[in-house]
């Protein structure tokens, strides 16, 4: 089978391995889709995390379809579709126990952040994945559902934390960064939420598809602190998630936060919120830094997907165009989320 693997810092390519058997509990999937992440891009240029071994196969948003069943997997069907919980944990404390292996105690000594985190991931033709990690997805476009698992799943705990700050009508969210995981938070807070939506985005492609997602208002950086105050009879906005959490983007995102308004920050662009009292966080503020989601919010969000009402925009290539998808995605240039598929022009 090929498979895209990662051999060392900025060193990655579409290579041949022996197909993977199943050990008891486990699952062999045949990749359906496999979505690429920025996440991706920072394990390539930073050489991995600390302490994973390697190489290993990249890819941890996966939809495969179920081949082969290791011993003692009894409650899935050989042609099942299913999505992957990706973040891994030591599967032996109460918040693995209870699905949240993204909040797992040992998550700072475990030796991978994920499957294609440190361990074998989907960017390939076939992935081992435990049972416990897989949750039906029937009905949905593999290219969409294996979104679901990252882009859709972090959206979804970034936003499930903060819809009770959104529950009033009048409530204004502010998402920045329009990007494969962006444009699936505005459609998760129109579906969650009562707020109104500010999609905020350097790009005109990336505002026309928060528009289409369901944003209310639309803002480039430098007006945005006008279009918040104007929505919120200048109030300023009751949560601000940061997708980008660039320095220009956090800079931005405080500056737009209500009096006991809530910060998300979601994405990882290695920008710095001074703590201070005072200082630039109004009072009451508060900070979250969610990671991932857990297996349970995973099964809400294929929900949503199979209700139909996230409107994820992906864009499909073939497995042996990686290097070209990755190399677009760090220019900037893909708009939505780039999903590969093993099946296509193989
Ligand atoms: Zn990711
Ligand atoms: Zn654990």
């Amino acid at each position: 089978m090929r498979a895209y693997r990662m051999t060392g810092t900025g060193r990655v390519g579409l290579v041949e391995v022996a197909d993977p058997v199943p050990g008891p509990g486990q699952v062999r999937l045949d990749v359906l889709a496999a979505g690429v992440c920025h996440s991706d891009l920072h394990v390539l240029d930073s050489g991995a995390g600390s302490g994973w071994a390697l190489p290993f196969t990249l890819g941890h948003e996966i939809c495969g379809r179920v081949a082969v069943l290791g011993p003692g997997v009894e409650d899935l069907a050989v042609g099942d579709q299913v999505v992957v919980h990706a973040p891994y944990g030591c599967g032996r404390c109460a918040r693995c126990a209870a699905g949240m292996t993204n909040y797992c105690d040992l998550r700072q000594s475990l030796p991978a952040a994920g499957i294609g985190l440190g361990i074998d991931g989907g960017m390939a033709d076939v992935v081992l994945v435990d049972r416990a990690r897989l949750v039906p997805a029937p009905g949905l476009d593999p290219v969409e559902a294996a979104t679901l698992t990252d882009a859709g799943l972090t959206s979804f705990h970034a936003v499930a934390g903060c819809r009770e700050a959104l529950a009033e009508p009048g409530s204004v969210a502010v998402v920045v960064g329009v990007g494969g995981l962006g444009h699936l938070a505005v459609g998760i807070l129109r579906a969650l939420t009562a707020a109104h939506v500010v999609a905020v985005d350097t790009r005109d492609a990336a505002l026309e598809l928060a528009e289409r997602c369901g944003a209310h208002s639309m803002s480039r950086p430098d007006a945005a602190g006008a279009v918040v105050a104007a929505v919120s009879a200048g109030r300023g906005a009751d949560v601000v998630l940061d997708f980008a959490a660039a320095q220009a983007s956090l800079d931005l995102a405080v500056s737009l936060l209500r009096t006991a308004g809530e910060l998300v920050v979601v994405g990882s662009g290695g920008g710095a919120v001074a703590v201070t009292k005072p200082g630039s966080l109004p009072a009451g503020a508060r900070l979250r830094l969610p990671f991932w989601g857990s297996r349970g919010e995973l099964a809400e969000v294929v929900g949503l997907a199979r209700r139909g009402v996230l409107p994820v925009r992906a864009a499909a290539f073939g497995l042996a165009e990686a290097d070209r998808v990755f190399e677009e995605l760090r220019r900037g240039r893909v708009v939505g989320r780039a999903v590969l598929v093993p099946g296509r022009g193989a």
